[in-house]
């Protein structure tokens, strides 16, 4: 599977907030958009005039970035949004946030998004008892994910990062390492800051 290899607080600085790429580093002083909270490259310092396209692109690649996805599984997301009852954007973030490796990190198992997808794949979790080793795959209200007996001794389940609060509409118990979708997000249970609207709008052109 294709994937981003290059330095990832570069994106951070490119989008101007922080996308959560890098796990305890990212709440720490050594994050580097606080030290330098400017775009990178020759021209990162200079004003520019953004266009109204510029800011729906800007919006949309932040959300892309803050959920690791590419531009073609962000596309497909999208598609898929649109098909949905209710307003686009706020489909768009529904389905971000009920993706495999999204609920993985939110239950604390790892500390940044590509830490959780990796685990995923590696085949710990049991969905509804059942085998789940698919990071992308949608989730829905009522699921309950759980490790496998058999990995429960591993180092990623001894000292879960425990640092960010488990949201509102999830359930984890640290102790028997079972977690449950208790219900499907509220655009306000989505804590990144974007303007969803204008990634419809780009999308709609
Ligand atoms: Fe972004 Fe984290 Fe790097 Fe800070 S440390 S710039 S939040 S990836």
């Amino acid at each position: 599977m294709a994937r981003y290899t290059d330095a990832s607080c570069r994106l951070c600085r490119r989008e101007g907030d922080k996308l959560f790429l890098k796990g305890q580093r990212c709440y720490s002083t050594k994050c580097a958009l606080a030290r330098r909270s400017f775009a990178p490259g020759q021209h990162g310092q200079g004003r520019k005039k953004v266009s109204e396209y510029g800011l729906q692109l800007r919006e949309k690649q932040k959300t892309k970035r803050f959920y690791g996805l590419l531009e073609d599984q962000f596309r497909l997301t999208f598609d898929r949004a649109v098909r949905m009852n209710g307003k686009t954007g706020e489909n768009l973030l529904r389905l971000l946030e009920l993706r495999m490796d999204n609920i993985v990190y939110r239950m604390g198992y790892a500390s940044s998004r590509s830490q959780a997808r990796q685990l995923v794949t590696h085949g710990p979790f049991l969905l509804n008892g059942k085998k789940a080793d698919i990071a992308s795959m949608t989730l829905k209200a009522g699921d309950v994910i759980t490790v496998r007996q058999g990995s429960r001794k591993s180092p990623a389940f001894e000292n879960l990062s425990g640092a960010r609060p488990v949201p509102a509409w999830l359930s984890f118990d640290e102790d028997t390492l079972t977690g449950k979708i208790v219900q499907i997000p509220a655009r306000e249970d989505v804590d990144i800051e974007v303007k969803e609207t204008l990634i419809v709008e780009l999308y709609s052109k």
